[in-house]
């Protein structure tokens, strides 16, 4: 469902993404680990076109992201069929950015009633059953505030859905909350891949990686340095650099 053909990305001259090529089929999880700077989150911002590549291409859906094939020239595509394009795809990042003036409810179903048009009483039916599904129909009407990390970043994860995405896009969803609030947000992430939803997770949470994703893949200074099952990479890395990095986050 996802098909990276040797994607190049730059900023100015520095090449934050080189030569990035890999295949998630409908239903797989993958996971991308990586030191800081190796061009994770770039790349899961090309993914949603929140960057756009300089080379190669990005397939979501079958579709090319970005570019429409009319012969053999390609055209961009103009905001409102990148905007089409873009629902597709749900995105989870690091900070929640839930809308701070809204309760988890109206976050939820802002997306719903604003961009897909959706009548009020049938979002809002939706947002209350993806809220118990992440455990929190209790804090319906709550403001993100008064929501701890793990319960935010779970409010932020019910919203992506919201939108009923093809694939979901995590990027460090953990990484900035508390250690003791990592699990719950990770338990909602491994009931949604057990659902089938196809997702790329980057992660420093190995041990999500080990059991969740059907495969792994390890990036550094833009490149894909290694990738395959989880077992091969996580406990078994071929490369020096995989080796190192995976023995500094254990
Ligand atoms: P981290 O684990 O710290 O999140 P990452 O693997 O997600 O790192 P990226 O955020 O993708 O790394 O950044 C890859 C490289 O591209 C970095 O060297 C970064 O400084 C650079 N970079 C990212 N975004 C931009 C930008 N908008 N302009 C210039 N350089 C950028
Ligand atoms: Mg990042």
């Amino acid at each position: 469902i996802i098909k990276a053909l040797n994607v190049n990305k730059y900023f100015g001259d520095f090449q934050a993404l080189k030569n990035i090529s890999l295949e998630v089929r409908h239903g797989e999880v993958m996971c991308v680990i990586g030191p800081s700077g190796s061009g994770k989150s770039t790349f899961l911002r090309c993914i949603n076109q929140l960057e756009r590549i300089d080379s190669g291409g990005i397939w979501v859906d079958d579709e090319l992201v970005g570019y429409r094939m009319d012969g053999k020239k390609l055209y961009p595509l103009n905001d409102r069929q990148i905007a089409r394009q873009r629902l597709k795809t749900g995105m989870v990042f690091q900070r929640f950015n839930l809308f701070p003036d809204k309760t988890a409810l109206e976050n939820i179903i802002e997306g719903p009633c604003q961009v897909l048009l959706r009548p009020v009483k049938e979002a809002k039916e939706e947002a209350i059953a993806l809220l118990e599904r992440v455990g929190l129909a209790h804090k319906r009407d709550a403001y993100p505030m008064e929501l701890s990390g793990g319960q935010q970043q779970r409010v932020a994860i019910a919203r992506a859905l919201a939108m009923k995405p093809k694939l979901m896009l995590f990027d460090e969803p953990t990484s900035a909350l508390d250690p003791e609030m990592v699990g719950e947000v990770l338990a909602v992430m491994r009931s949604l891949a057990a659902e089938g939803m196809t997702m790329i997770v980057v992660t420093h949470e190995l041990g999500f990686a080990r059991e969740v994703a059907n495969r792994v893949v390890f990036m550094d200074e833009g490149g894909i340095i290694e990738s395959g099952n989880p077992e091969d990479v996580l406990l078994n890395p071929q490369n020096p650099r995989t080796q190192n990095f995976i023995s500094a986050v254990l």
